[in-house]
């Protein structure tokens, strides 16, 4: 999945998950895994990989930005970088044209990565964002 889904699950579980810090980004780098499992449509193969690559990360700087200037917790935001610091490695390959070596085991060829039309899987990433960013904002 995107980076800014990752990103957003992860916060989401950090806002509802009080747990020591090293348990919940256990937790977020699983919810990593769990996601890359269900079908979606990622833009790692596409013409304009890079210019998605780079709209995927400062989309979720920006957020992550957000939630710093208006009061969220480290511990809380911290763990949206955590859970999509995986997806690094697509960044890289995907700046790098395509060449190169995957390192998440999510992120191997046979991995059971899910897959859907571009259609279905962005209608999909962008409901699981909405629904992290409202459980977010409730536990506030
Ligand atoms: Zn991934």
């Amino acid at each position: 999945m995107w980076v800014i889904v990752h990103t957003y699950v992860g916060l989401a579980i950090a806002s509802l998950v009080h747990a020591p810090f090293w348990q919940v980004a256990l937790l977020v780098i699983a919810s990593h895994v769990l996601l890359d499992l269900v079908p979606h449509w990622d833009y790692g193969q596409t013409a304009h990989a890079q210019a998605w690559g780079w709209v995927d990360f400062l989309a979720a700087l920006a957020t992550l930005l957000a939630l710093l200037a208006t009061g969220s917790p480290w511990s809380v935001v911290l763990m949206g970088p955590i859970s999509g610091a995986p997806d690094f490695d697509v960044l890289f390959f995907v700046a790098n044209g395509g060449r190169g070596r995957k390192w998440f085991p999510s992120h191997w060829r046979r991995f059971p990565h899910g897959h859907c039309s571009k259609k279905a899987g962005i209608a999909l990433q962008v409901s699981i964002m909405a629904a992290s960013l409202a459980v977010v904002l409730a536990a506030r």
